[in-house]
C-alpha cells in the first residue's frame, strides 16, 4: 500500500469468528451455505458502525473495557473518501458500503451524474433474507438510510420515512418520530405503517412485545435518542427508551429463525453527535453503549456459528485525549463518576442563573473536575 494512501485510511475491524475458528459439527455443517468453490458463507451479517469514532474515542473506550485484547477481531484499513471529498460524510460512507460505489457527500446511493444504485438491504431482501437497522439517531438518518434507500439528499428524512413504508424492511428502530408525525404534508405516517401491517412501538415495553410475524417500526424519541449517560440517570427515560444493545438483541431474536438468514445494521449514531459537540462524557458513554451492542452481536455469532460481524466507523471526528500532566490519570478517572453530559448541563442553565448556581449544576453533573479546580484556587466564583 502506498504510504500516502495509508495515511488517508480509517479503521475496520472484522470479527468473522464463526467463519474462521470453530470446528464443524456434522449437524451444523448440514445447515451451512457454501459458495461454488466450497467455501463457507455467512448466513447472517451484523454490520456495526460507531459513527464518527476517531482513534481517541476507541482508545479511551478500550482503556475502559479492554475491548480488543481477546484478539477475536481481524483488523483492516479502508479508504473512506467519497466521490467529491477526501473527507466523507455519513451518507456517502454508508452508500459506499451499501451501494458499493462512491457518491458525493450528502447523497444516498445516487452518483454525481444522478444514477441510482440499488442499496444493499434491498438486494438481500430480494435474495429472501430478513433485513433491519437499529440506531441511536433517527431511523431515517444517513447511515441506516445508506443501506436502505436511494435519495438525492440525506436531508429529506420525511421522504426517506415514506420510502420505508413501501420497502417494508423487517426491523427499523431508533429515533426520529418527528419525521413520521410532525411532517410538512401533515400525514401521520405511523398510522399508515400500522394500516400496512407494521407493529409500531414508541416505548421499550411495546418493543418487547414485538413478534416475528410482521415488520416492526420503533421510534422512541422525536429526534436522536438521549445520550446513554443521561438516560442512565433518569428512571423515566430508562423505562421508555431502549438501549442500543436491547434493540440489537430484540432485532436478532425477531430475525434469527428465518431460514434464509438476516442482515442487521447497528449504528452508534450519537457518538458522532457527541464528537461534533466535543462532549467527552457523552462521547465515551455512547461508545461504551455501542460496545454493549457489540457484545450482544458477538455472543450471538459465537453461539450461532453462521454469522459474520463487521465492526467499523465511517470517518473520524473530534478526537478526545488526555493532557500530559500529573493529573492525567485523575482526569481519566473523573469520567467514571460523571453523571451527565455537557449537553445536559447546558439544558439546565437558565437565563439569570448566578455563577454559583451554574457551578453547582456542573459540580452535580461532573463533580471531580470542578473539585480539582476549586482546591487549586481555594474559593468560589
Ligand atoms: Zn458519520
Amino acid at each position: 500500500m502506498k504510504r500516502r494512501s495509508f495515511l488517508s485510511a480509517s479503521a475496520l475491524g472484522v470479527a468473522g469468528t464463526s467463519l474462521l475458528s470453530y470446528p464443524l459439527h456434522a449437524a451444523e455443517a448440514a445447515t451451512w451455505v457454501f459458495d461454488r468453490k466450497g467455501r463457507k458463507r455467512a448466513k447472517n451479517i451484523i454490520f456495526m458502525v460507531s459513527d464518527g469514532m476517531s482513534n481517541g474515542t476507541l482508545t479511551m473506550a478500550d482503556h475502559w473495557l479492554n475491548l480488543y485484547r481477546e484478539g477475536k477481531p481481524r483488523r483492516a484499513m479502508m479508504d473512506m473518501s467519497s466521490a467529491n471529498s477526501m473527507v466523507t460524510d455519513s451518507a456517502a460512507a454508508s452508500s459506499s458500503w451499501g451501494g458499493g460505489v462512491r457518491v458525493p457527500n450528502g447523497k444516498l446511493n445516487v452518483t454525481a451524474d444522478g444514477k441510482s444504485n440499488l442499496p444493499i438491504w434491498q438486494k438481500f431482501q430480494k435474495a429472501g433474507k430478513k433485513t433491519g437497522c437499529v440506531t441511536t439517531v433517527p431511523v431515517t438518518h444517513a447511515t441506516p438510510a445508506g443501506f436502505c434507500v436511494s435519495s438525492d439528499s440525506r436531508g429529506n428524512q420525511e421522504g426517506i420515512a415514506m420510502q420505508y413504508l413501501d420497502l417494508r424492511f423487517d426491523v427499523l428502530m431508533g429515533g426520529g418520530a418527528k419525521y413520521f408525525t410532525e411532517r410538512a404534508d401533515n400525514i401521520n405516517l405511523l398510522d399508515q405503517f400500522r394500516s400496512a401491517g407494521f407493529q409500531v412501538a414508541q416505548e421499550s415495553r411495546e418493543m418487547q412485545s414485538f413478534h416475528s410475524g410482521s415488520p416492526v417500526l420503533g421510534v422512541f424519541d422525536k429526534d436522536g435518542l438521549p445520550y446513554s449517560l443521561d438516560r442512565g440517570q433518569d428512571a423515566v427515560l430508562m423505562q421508555k427508551i431502549p438501549t442500543l444493545a436491547e434493540m440489537t438483541a430484540k432485532s436478532i431474536s425477531l430475525m434469527k429463525d428465518h431460514d434464509k438468514g438476516f442482515c442487521l445494521q447497528v449504528e452508534g449514531g450519537k457518538v458522532d453527535w457527541a464528537a461534533h459537540q466535543n462532549d467527552t462524557p457523552a462521547l465515551i458513554y455512547d461508545q461504551l453503549a455501542f460496545d454493549d451492542a457489540v457484545k450482544v452481536a458477538l455472543d450471538f455469532a459465537e453461539n450461532d456459528g453462521q454469522t459474520l460481524v463487521i465492526i467499523t466507523t465511517d470517518h473520524g471526528n473530534a478526537n478526545p485525549g488526555l493532557f500530559y500532566n500529573s493529573k492525567a490519570n485523575a482526569g481519566f478517572d473523573s469520567l467514571f463518576t460523571m453523571k451527565h453530559t455537557n449537553e445536559w448541563i447546558l439544558r439546565q442553565i437558565q437565563h439569570g442563573n448566578t455563577t454559583d448556581q451554574i457551578h453547582d449544576v456542573i459540580l452535580h453533573a461532573q463533580n471531580p473536575l470542578v473539585r480539582l479546580y476549586r482546591t487549586h484556587h481555594g474559593g468560589t466564583g
